[in-house]
């Protein structure tokens, strides 16, 4: 199936184009409908897949006719990563797909310095890729606020258990409004996923590949 039938909007659909991809992978294909019509969602896929477009091109739709509005220190989108390596990536896989729109996003990671994190919070963002613990100290000291969110994304979340993740995760979510759409990318189900997944989202579908 092509991404030509999703009813994207044309700024999206020519990012696609000028990143070469043509037709969507499985996980794409059954994800990316359910995530535009706003319903939380547990996706089983690897690394490979074509997971990161699977969940970053619906959000940018929905961002778009969201009512939300950047504020201050605030994001409207959390995409949870385990590491640096990986939000990187995903930060390059979002700025491709809205290099045609006004969003903002940034990245916030430990291991590197804090200031320009902090900094590049302060106008308020479209889209935050995060690991959990760095995010928790700047969350905490009030730098940045996630009250606002809209949107959250846990991504390879049986790697952020494995990495001992679990309790940071949860003060985060503790942060975010009931109010929201939530969807976790997972390579395995173990039941400690299903446990997390069954405390934040809300009636999931499920898509594996
Ligand atoms: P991911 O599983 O998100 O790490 O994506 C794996 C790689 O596939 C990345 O380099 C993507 O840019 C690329 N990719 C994602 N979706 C498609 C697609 N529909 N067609 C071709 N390449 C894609």
């Amino acid at each position: 199936s092509k991404f030509s039938d999703l009813g994207l909007r044309a700024p999206i659909l020519r990012a696609i184009e000028e990143g070469g991809y043509e037709t969507m992978t499985p996980i794409q294909s059954q994800a990316i409908p359910q995530i535009l019509e706003g319903k939380d969602l547990i996706g089983v896929a690897q690394t490979g897949t074509g997971k990161t477009a699977a969940f970053s091109l619906p959000i940018i739709q929905l961002l778009l006719k969201a009512e939300g509005q950047r504020t201050a220190k605030a994001a409207r989108t959390l995409i949870l990563a385990p590491t640096r390596e990986l939000a990187v990536q995903i930060s390059d896989n979002v700025r491709a797909y809205s290099k045609h729109l006004h969003l903002r996003s940034t990245l916030v990671y430990g291991g590197a310095s804090e200031k320009p994190q902090i900094k590049s919070m302060q106008p308020g963002v479209d889209i935050l890729i995060a690991t959990p613990g760095r995010l928790l100290d700047l969350v905490d000291r009030g730098l940045i606020n996630l009250r606002m969110v809209e949107f959250l994304v846990l991504d390879e979340a049986d790697r952020m258990l494995d990495m001992g993740f679990i309790r940071d995760i949860k003060k985060i979510v503790a942060q975010l409004p009931k109010k929201r759409q939530t969807v976790l990318f997972s390579a395995t189900m173990p039941k400690s996923v299903e446990t997390l997944a069954n405390s934040i989202l809300i009636n999931p579908v499920r898509v594996e590949v």
